[in-house]
C-alpha cells in the first residue's frame, strides 16, 4: 500500500533554501539527504527506522518518509517536515513488515515538494521497490530523456526517481533484483548512496567512488556469521546505528552492492573498485561529530583541524570561541594547541528550524540573534578569536562579528577550519553557484574587510587533508580545488559555474 501524497494532510510545502530571502538562507552548504534501511524479521522495523531517521535529521529537514514490506506488499508514508512532525504512533503502527527503508530530504535536484519526498515507490513485475537516495546524478537529464522516450510515467522531478525507474525497467525485462540493480547503476553517473527495499530483500549500494557515505551494521552486538541471516542495518552515518543499539560492521565499499535476505548478506561489486573519493565536507561539517569514520569519531578529527589551524595561523587573543555547534570541536582543538582558554561566547537557540512564518523586516535586522545570542559578560573588553568550519557567502559571518563587537569585544579575529570554498558541488550538496561563493570572487584580505574582522585565516588544503590521517587522495575536495572526481556534463556545469564562464568570456 502506498499512501497518495495528496491525501497526507494540509501542511504547506516548505520553501526550498534557494527560495528563501537572503537573510534567512543558510550560509552553509546544505546536506542532501539521510538514508536508512533495515532487514529485521521479528522487530518493529518502522519504529527502528523512525529512530534511525531521527539521528539523521541533520542531513535533511524538508521531508521524511518510511516504506516497509511484509507479505501483503509495501506500505509507505512520507510528508513534508521533520521526522518528529511527519510520524506518530498511529502511522508507524500501519507500517508493518520485516524490511524498512527511510529517508530525510534536503532538495538538491527537484523542488521542495511533497511529490518529491522519498522513498520513491515504483511497481515492478516482482512487486514494489522503495528507493532512498543520497547524492546527485550528473547525467540526470540524459537518463530522464531515455526514460521519457520509453514512456515511463515520471511523477517527480528528482534524479532519485530516475534510478528507481531504471531499476524497475531492468526488473521488468526479466532480470533478478541484483542483476537489475547492477544494470540500473551502470546507467547512473555521479554520486549515489542507495537503500532499496523489495518484497524479497534489501539492497544497499554506493557509487563507484563512494562520494556519499553508507555504513553497514547489525542490531545488537552479535557479529553475524558469513551467509547466516541477521538483522542488518544500513545508514548514512554510524550515529543512526548507535541510536537503535546496532553495532557498526563496515562501510559499504565504492562500487559495492549488498543484498540482504533471509539467507544473510551477499556482497557484489557492481562496478570495478576504484579509488574512494569520500566527500571531505562530510568530515569537516556534514556528518555528526559523534559519527565514526575509519575507527575515529569526527569530533576527534575536527579537533585536530583546530590543532592544525592554530599551528598555521596563531593569534594574540584573550579567548577562543566557536560558532556553535559545528565550529566547537575545531575551536577546542585551537585552544588546546595554543594554550589560550576556550569560552562560550555565543548561545544557540536550538529550537530554530526552517520556519513557514517569515520574520518581519525589523526582525530580519536583528538577524542572527534569532539563532545566536552573544554573552556580554564573556566578551566585554576581550580580544576574541572565533572558529567556524567554513564560510560560503559570508553573510552570516558578518552578522556574527557585528554581534560580538556590539557585545563589547575589543578585537574579533576569525579562523576557518577548512580552505576557502571556491567551487560549487555537483554531487548532492547544495552550495550556491560560483559567483555567490565569497572566496571565488574575493581575496582573504577582501573577505576580512567585508565581514569586518581584525584578521582572517583559513586552514590550508594540505593541512585539512593531513589531519584526516588517511590517504589524502581518497577524498573529493573539489569545492576547494575545482578538481571534480566525476566529469560534469557541460549544461549541468553551466548552471553553477557562472563566475568561471564569465571570466572566460571576459578574457
Ligand atoms: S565538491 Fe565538495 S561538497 Fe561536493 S562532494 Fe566534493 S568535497 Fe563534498
Amino acid at each position: 500500500m502506498t499512501f497518495p501524497s495528496e491525501a497526507l494532510g494540509s501542511a504547506e510545502d516548505a520553501p526550498p533554501a534557494s527560495a528563501l530571502p537572503e537573510a534567512e538562507r543558510p550560509d552553509k552548504p546544505e546536506e542532501a539527504c539521510g538514508i536508512f534501511g533495515l532487514y529485521a524479521p521479528d522487530e518493529d522495523v518502522a519504529r527502528l527506522a523512525y529512530f534511525g531517521l531521527f539521528a539523521l535529521q541533520h542531513r535533511g529537514q524538508e521531508s521524511a518518509g518510511i516504506a516497509t514490506f511484509d507479505a501483503s506488499g509495501s506500505h509507505c508514508y512520507k510528508h513534508m517536515g521533520l521526522v518528529s512532525q511527519v510520524f506518530d504512533d498511529h502511522i508507524l503502527k500501519d507500517l508493518t513488515g520485516h524490511i524498512a527503508v527511510g529517508h530525510t530530504r534536503y532538495s538538491t535536484t527537484g523542488s521542495s515538494h511533497v511529490c518529491n519526498a522519498q522513498p520513491a515507490v515504483i511497481p515492478t513485475r516482482l512487486g514494489d521497490l522503495a528507493l532512498a537516495h543520497n547524492g546527485n546524478l550528473v547525467n540526470a537529464a540524459e537518463l530522464r530523456d531515455q526514460l521519457l522516450q520509453r514512456n515511463h510515467d515520471l511523477v517527480t522531478t528528482t534524479d532519485s526517481e530516475m534510478i528507481a525507474f531504471a531499476l524497475a525497467e531492468a526488473v521488468n525485462e526479466g532480470y533478478s533484483w541484483v542483476v537489475a540493480a547492477e544494470k540500473a547503476f551502470n546507467r547512473c553517473q555521479g554520486a549515489f548512496s542507495l537503500v532499496i527495499g523489495t518484497p524479497n530483500g534489501l539492497i544497499g549500494a554506493r557509487d563507484h567512488q563512494g562520494i556519499r557515505p553508507l555504513v553497514l551494521g547489525v542490531l545488537g552486538h552479535e557479529i553475524p556469521q558469513v551467509g547466516a541471516p541477521a538483522p542488518y542495518v544500513l545508514a548514512s552515518e554510524t550515529c543512526a546505528l548507535d541510536i537503535i543499539g546496532a553495532t557498526y560492521l563496515r562501510d559499504i565499499q565504492p562500487g559495492e552492492l549488498v543484498w540482504i535476505t533471509d539467507r544473510g548478506l551477499s556482497a557484489y561489486q557492481w562496478a570495478e573498485a576504484t579509488q574512494r573519493k569520500l566527500c571531505v565536507f562530510e568530515m569537516i561539517y556534514f556528518s555528526r561529530p559523534d559519527s565514526i569514520v575509519n575507527d575515529e569519531s569526527l569530533y576527534s578529527y575536527r579537533r585536530r583541524l583546530g590543532h592544525q589551524l592554530a599551528k598555521e595561523s596563531p593569534a594574540e587573543v584573550d579567548l577562543i570561541m566557536a560558532v556553535p555547534d559545528s565550529g566547537v570541536p575545531a575551536a577546542i582543538g585551537f585552544s588546546q594547541q595554543s594554550g589560550i582558554p576556550y569560552a562560550e561566547g555565543l548561545i544557540k537557540n536550538r529550537y530554530v528550524g526552517r520556519t513557514f512564518i517569515q520574520p518581519t523586516q525589523s526582525m530580519r535586522e536583528v538577524g542572527i540573534r534569532m539563532k545566536l545570542n552573544p554573552l556580554r559578560d564573556v566578551l566585554e573588553g576581550k580580544r576574541v578569536l572565533i572558529v567556524d568550519d567554513s564560510i560560503v557567502r559570508g553573510t552570516t559571518s558578518r552578522k556574527i562579528v557585528q554581534a560580538l563587537r556590539d557585545a563589547g569585544a575589543l578585537e574579533v579575529h576569525m579562523r576557518i577550519s577548512s580552505p576557502p570554498v571556491t567551487h560549487p558541488c555537483f554531487y548532492g550538496i547544495d552550495t550556491d553557484s560560483q559567483d555567490q561563493l565569497i572566496a571565488a570572487t574575493k581575496s582573504t584580505a577582501e573577505i576580512a574587510q567585508q565581514i569586518n574582522v581584525d584578521s582572517l585565516a583559513y586552514l590550508s588544503w594540505e593541512g585539512m587533508l593531513e589531519a584526516t590521517g588517511q590517504d589524502p587522495t581518497s577524498f573529493c575536495s573539489a569545492c576547494f580545488t575545482g578538481n571534480y572526481p566525476v566529469d560534469i556534463p557541460e549544461p549541468f556545469k553551466r548552471s553553477k559555474l557562472k563566475f568561471e564562464i564569465q571570466e572566460a568570456l571576459a578574457t
